[in-house]
């Protein structure tokens, strides 16, 4: 049975990890190796320690940004590639292991 911890318990949390002064998703960047899927040169996509649902990975940039304005076009195509790409492998293996029943109009 998962525990189940408030929002404000895993921030709290992150934000520990992260150390103090640091932004989170820049110190989960860091600090988060265990949990890193894959890493190029502009993007970082890292499993979840503190999931919504099983299996949610965040896609974060290597570098600090605080505005979409500031993301260059360059990462904005890699984000959307590593998007496509993560989405794509839960979703075969969401179909594989829990075999989900399609429902008709
Ligand atoms: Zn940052």
């Amino acid at each position: 049975m998962p525990q189940l911890i408030s929002r404000k318990q895993a921030l709290d949390e992150i934000s520990k990890q992260a150390g103090a002064g640091t932004c989170l998703v820049c110190g989960l960047v860091k600090n988060e190796q265990v949990r890193l899927l894959c890493q190029s040169a502009e993007v970082s996509v890292i499993l979840s320690g503190y999931p919504r649902f099983w299996g949610q990975v965040m896609i974060c940039l290597n570098r600090h940004a605080e505005r979409y304005s500031e993301i260059t076009e360059s990462e904005w195509q890699e984000i959307s590639r590593l998007s496509l790409q993560y989405m794509s492998r839960r979703s075969a293996a969401h179909s594989r292991c829990c075999k989900p029943v399609r429902t008709c109009m």
